[in-house]
């Protein structure tokens, strides 16, 4: 197969060898899950033989370097909130920590909000902060962080993949990295159909050294173009539509990375098998 490896989020529910126990049937050649419920702030307990049985799904499932844990919600490490911007911080710690035992590629992480009437650029000050406290207590056996562009909506620091790398500007290179969802983008204002594709490539080379993302969030959108709002639907289901998806995985760069879907999975991750399915049925 030519092309990105494609994959999706899938449930953990129940130990997060599951959604590795599941991916193969659900055709995923990438993984994205959730490490604890991504609504709560505490974890639930893990068992003893975690790692093992987790690293053992991956195996089988030849996801070896292509699974990667999404952060809870709930974090705001650009919050005004010391309490909150210091518990965002623990729990994101956590994660990192947990990601680098299960061996995962990374902690995707939406660097937070300024809040309504907030100042975006001292938030993004307030997170570059944490962020090179974070990385630094999370130790070299952590996960990388990657950081993932927002919609740009109440406040939301790191749109643009200049200010993705000014927010980790405080932290060891290889210690972080880039994570782009295409509904987000185009919320912001990325008109990916038309010039906004060579225009977001130019500028990830431009901050981030590299060609494309570390992963891509590849989801389509109901929302219109600049919105701001952040939905996600299957690809070609939304404003991308069929074409842009052709001509995206036509572009040999972005092969480069992963792509994880984003959307409600079905019975028996059905949903997931058709879009998965689909865009295959696209690659060039
Ligand atoms: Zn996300």
């Amino acid at each position: 197969m030519s092309g990105s490896r494609l994959g999706a989020h899938l449930s953990a529910a129940g130990g997060v060898w599951r959604a590795a126990e599941a991916a193969p049937a659900a055709t995923c050649d990438a993984l994205q899950l959730f490490l604890r419920a991504p609504g709560r702030w505490a974890a639930g307990p893990s068992p003893a033989d975690e790692v093992e049985r987790f690293t053992r799904a991956v195996a089988a499932a030849g996801l070896d370097r292509h699974c990667f844990a999404h952060a809870p919600y709930l974090l705001n490490l650009a919050a005004e909130d010391s309490s909150l911007r210091e518990r965002s911080c623990r729990v994101l710690v956590e994660e990192l920590q947990r990601a680098g035992r299960l061996g995962l590629a990374g902690v995707v992480l939406h660097p937070g909000s300024a809040g309504v009437g907030g100042d975006r650029g001292v938030a993004a000050g307030r997170c570059r902060d944490a962020l090179g406290v974070v990385v630094e207590q999370a130790g070299s056996g952590a996960a990388r962080v990657l950081v993932e562009g927002a919609a740009g909506a109440g406040g939301q620091v790191g749109v643009t993949p200049a200010e993705l790398a000014a927010l980790v500007a405080g932290c060891p290179r290889e210690r972080v990295g880039l994570c782009l969802d295409l509904a987000h983008l185009w919320a912001a204002g990325y008109d990916l159909r038309g010039d906004g594709w060579e225009r977001l490539l130019e500028e990830v080379g431009e901050a981030w050294g590299q060609p494309v993302p570390d992963l891509w969030h590849g989801n389509d959108t109901p929302s219109d173009l600049g919105s701001r709002r952040d939905r996600h639907t299957t690809p070609g289901a939304g404003q991308l539509g069929e074409e842009f998806f052709r001509r995206f995985l036509a572009d040999e760069r972005v092969a480069a990375a992963p792509l994880v879907l984003e959307i409600p999975p079905g019975d028996d991750n059905q949903r997931v098998r058709e879009a998965l399915a689909r865009l295959r049925c696209w690659l060039p």
